[in-house]
């Protein structure tokens, strides 16, 4: 099933944890579903050709490249830091997203 099971969803802040943008942080911009990887704004950005059009003649561009998902990590701002997502059911039924570590709620 495309896109079940990611704990990581457009909107959330992140920390890229390895690879070569290790540290950096932004908001997910796009989950690409199928295919393990996100774009998550200014990290990850590479320089690319635009074919000369009528618009705006061209030129180079900066645009996000995706990051693979097991490279990054929840970024919470109560812990200041990386961490793991839990599943969590409330009192309610509903199933909502929490810090492994502080428990604070993530999905509000
Ligand atoms: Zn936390």
């Amino acid at each position: 099933m495309a896109g079940a099971g990611y704990k990581l969803k457009k909107g959330d802040e992140v920390q890229v944890v390895s690879g070569k943008e290790k540290g950096k942080r932004g908001n997910i911009l796009q989950v690409i579903s199928g295919k393990d990887r996100v774009l998550i704004e200014k990290v990850n950005v590479v320089k690319r050709h635009m074919r000369q059009n009528a618009q705006d003649g061209g030129g180079i561009i900066e645009k996000e490249a995706p990051v693979h998902i097991s490279n990054v990590s929840y970024y919470c701002s109560k812990c200041e830091g990386p961490v793991r997502v839990i599943h969590k059911r409330l009192e309610n039924g509903k199933k909502v997203r929490s810090c492994s570590k502080c428990a604070e709620i993530l999905d509000k």
